[in-house]
């Protein structure tokens, strides 16, 4: 049985340090959720249900070969001491091989920013699933609301995507996300529901397993206006639970789930502490190793309890 957390109990906490430590089997009310919020009460969850976070980087068209290097030989020592968080990296495609060649050897995956729909043939400037798989990529940025803007037809090709990354053994970051007219006019849920089941749409739950979403409101991607504590709990708890109908519960509890718009270090940790955020996607912040870096701090120190060192990742 769930025990819930009201509002007296988030002002109670603002008088003890302002940190609401919630155990594995405990839910906030929607108001309790909204004081925390308003108050700046830290809320620290019991954990994710042993989804391991993961964060990406995506640089979008920033970063040309130099910058790469740097970037990479600034944080590659940097991120060693990193324990039980999945990093990703999305270059711009030209630089993938010089990307992969240097993470060789780290815990650091290497994504692409998107992936063409067929698998070969005559698609000027297109970039192939095959080709990625080729230039080592393990993941794959799928539906970007950039990609969705800039070329029409977008969201009738992410099936066939999901599909051909899946059965390479890319893990698809499957984006999802409202623009400020759909959340003002209360369209927000239509909106991401009906994206999700376009994408899943010839999924079945068996291939299913490694999809990533990431929530990425549009008003908030590269805005600075960051989505609240209480708009990514709510969505993100509708995310899992469409998953759940879709596929099942257990599906639901392993699918992990992004948030992406604005994220730095300054908001990153109050995000990461809700229990259904599991890492970020990062467009701007991700630019300097630095501030890249300081997210990542930020989910360690918020998922400790889930962190496990023990089965970090070793890319031998
Ligand atoms: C993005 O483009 O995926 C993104 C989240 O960008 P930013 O962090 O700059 O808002």
């Amino acid at each position: 049985m769930a025990f819930f957390v009201t509002k007296d109990m988030v002002f109670d906490a603002l008088k003890h340090g302002g940190v609401l430590e919630l155990g594995s089997d405990t839910v906030m009310t929607p108001l309790a959720r909204e004081t925390a919020d308003k108050l700046g009460v830290t809320v620290k969850t019991a954990g994710n249900r042993g989804r391991r976070p993961l964060v990406a980087a995506n640089w979008k068209m920033n970063h040309g070969a130099s910058a790469t290097l740097l970037f990479l030989e600034t944080f590659i020592p940097l991120s060693s001491g990193t324990a039980g968080i999945d990093m990703v990296v999305c270059p711009s495609h030209p630089f993938l091989i010089l990307a992969g060649q240097m993470l060789k050897n780290t815990s650091i995956d290497l994504g692409s920013q998107d992936a063409a729909w067929e698998e070969t043939g005559a698609y000027t400037g297109e970039v192939s699933v095959p080709m990625l798989v080729d230039c080592g990529c393990s993941y794959a940025i799928i539906g970007h609301s950039e990609r969705r803007k800039y070329h029409p037809g977008e969201d009738e090709r992410i099936p066939a995507k999901m599909e051909l990354v899946l059965k390479a053994g890319i893990t698809p970051i499957l984006c999802v996300g409202e623009a400020l007219a759909d959340r003002e006019h209360g369209r927000t849920y239509r909106i991401l529901k009906r994206q999700l089941d376009i994408a899943l749409a010839s999924i079945s739950e068996e291939k299913a397993d490694p999809i990533v979403l990431a929530y990425e409101p549009i008003w908030a991607i590269g805005t600075g206006q960051v989505a609240t504590v209480t708009q990514v709990a709510d969505v993100h708890g509708f995310l899992r639970k469409t998953i759940t109908l879709r596929y099942s519960r257990e599906t639901a509890s392993k699918c992990r789930i992004l948030y992406g718009g604005s994220v730095n270090s300054k908001n990153a940790g109050s995000l990461a502490a809700l229990e259904d955020v599991d890492g970020f996607l990062v467009g701007g912040a991700s630019l300097a190793a630095d501030s890249f870096m300081d997210i990542l701090y930020q989910i360690m120190s918020a998922k400790a309890p889930s962190v496990d060192v023990l089965e970090d990742k070793q890319h031998q």
